[in-house]
């Protein structure tokens, strides 16, 4: 989301005469974008602002602002605590951007806005093009987070669920489908929560229309989107599997534990059967779908037992591309407040769970050599004949081609693989001689 956020904050500033640069040297403004989830998100944010300081340490100082997660959680803190920085912009406010530049240079005084003003956001972006032209391109349609998970900062960061408007969103689609954008992943802290009522209060659209109303765009090749809590995985959704052509087959459908009794203690509102079910029908809808997750690991009073049921979830689903960390205490929390398990310990574990995820990753790509799959071509490789895409499971491919163009479907014969990545051959199909 924060990659979207930055797009669009780039959008903003342009209107007033700002443009990006690739020499860090010549900016008269930094905009740090950051994440609030895990501490070391934060402290990188420091580091940054503390190579920018080096950088600029004989020269005019640059604006500094810090919009995102850690600015909404830290506000007034960050200012105090790095006087290097101008100004501390929240995620709900950044459209507000433009304004606080220009009132910085007149005021010259230090700014902080962190108010949550969502509803507003959403309704001066529309007013915004969005530039974005990646072949592959994210649209955010839902945010925040009612669900208050124990050892999450979503909900107070980015404040409570809020879906933006259904044709605002196919406005904005369409746009990025009008700039050459082929592939779109729809997006929300809790995307598929995405409900919204018509002003008569009549139609009620969620997910599942979305994704069928966006199927109908000729140009758009594929859709995703991301990230899914197993709790608002209905029965609608599950079927788009199997009625949409655009849909991928893969789905991130985070579970955190294999315990019961730490889903309980984080507050996830689902258990581990729930969960089962879930993949259970999308397989069955579709068996070719492919599932990747995320995985807490060292929760407060997760044991060698609880541990174990997580490892046994990862080899009986086989999860591809998944992400594990180690539990992270936030402050402001209900976790933080709790008795954290040994570092050393969640340390181990986290090392094991890792092994089993990677192996499983080389397994399930090396399967795929030999195959020919279809790979959309996101960008060609600075200085080299070759090209970056996806195949429709998500799995990167970097394809050899003297002839392939950025937007394009085309067939690769995968010949090698490693952890992350194919490599593989364009395949040109070849016309009968006249
Ligand atoms: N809404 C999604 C869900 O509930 O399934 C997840 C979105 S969350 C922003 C992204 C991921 O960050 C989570 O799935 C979780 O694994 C990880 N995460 C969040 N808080 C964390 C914490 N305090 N420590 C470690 N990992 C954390
Ligand atoms: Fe955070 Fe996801 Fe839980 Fe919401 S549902 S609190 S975003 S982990």
């Amino acid at each position: 989301m924060n990659e979207y956020d930055s797009s669009r904050i780039f959008d903003l500033v342009k209107t007033i005469g700002f443009d990006k640069t690739d020499i860090k040297k010549n900016a008269d403004c930094y905009i740090l974008n950051t994440c609030h989830i895990r501490d070391k998100a934060k402290e990188k944010v420091y580091h940054e602002i503390g190579r920018i300081k080096k950088e600029f340490k004989n020269t005019i100082k640059p604006l500094i602002i810090v919009a995102g997660c850690v600015a909404q959680a830290e506000s007034e803190e960050m200012l105090k605590r790095e006087p290097y920085i101008d100004m501390v912009i929240g995620p709900q406010s950044y459209h507000k951007i433009n304004d606080q530049i220009l009132n910085y240079f007149r005021d010259n005084k230090k700014i902080n806005d962190t108010e949550f003003d969502v509803i507003s956001k959403f309704d001066k972006l529309a007013k915004i093009k969005n530039n974005s032209n990646k072949i592959s391109s994210y649209l955010t349609i839902q945010e925040g987070c009612d669900k208050f998970c124990h050892f999450c900062v979503v909900p107070y960061t980015r404040g409570p669920e809020f879906s933006r408007p259904f044709y605002q969103i196919l406005n904005e689609a369409k746009e990025l489908i009008s700039n050459g954008v082929k592939e779109i992943t729809l997006l929300g802290q809790n995307v598929n929560a995405y409900k919204f009522f018509s002003d008569d209060k009549k139609n009620e659209y969620d997910l599942a229309d979305l994704i069928m109303e966006l199927e109908k765009i000729k140009n758009l090749k594929r859709i995703r989107f991301t990230t899914s809590h197993p709790k608002d995985m209905n029965e609608k959704l599950i079927n788009c599997y199997n009625n949409s052509t655009k849909l991928m087959p893969f789905l991130h459908l985070p579970v955190q534990s294999g315990s019961d009794k730490i889903l309980k203690s984080m507050n996830r509102k689902h258990n581990i059967q729930f969960y089962e079910n879930i993949l259970k029908k999308l397989k069955n809808i579709n068996p070719e779908i492919e599932i990747s997750s995320d995985f807490i690991i060292g929760y407060p009073g997760e044991t060698d037992e609880d541990f174990n049921k997580t490892l046994k979830l990862v080899k009986k689903f086989s999860f591809i591309n998944s992400y594990s960390f180690i539990f992270s205490p936030r402050p402001g929390t209900p976790a933080s407040n709790l008795k954290q398990i040994d570092y050393k310990i969640a340390h181990q574990r986290l090392k094991i769970i890792q092994n089993e995820l990677f192996e499983i990753q080389i397994e399930r790509n090396k399967a795929l050599e030999g195959y020919e799959l279809e790979v959309l071509v996101e960008n060609k490789i600075k200085d080299q004949k070759k090209f970056f895409g996806r195949i429709p499971k998500m799995t990167p491919v970097i394809i050899n081609s003297s002839s392939c163009n950025p937007g394009e479907i085309i067939k690769v014969k995968i010949v090698s693989s490693n952890q992350n990545s194919l490599f593989g051959e364009h395949i040109i199909a070849k016309t009968k001689a006249a």
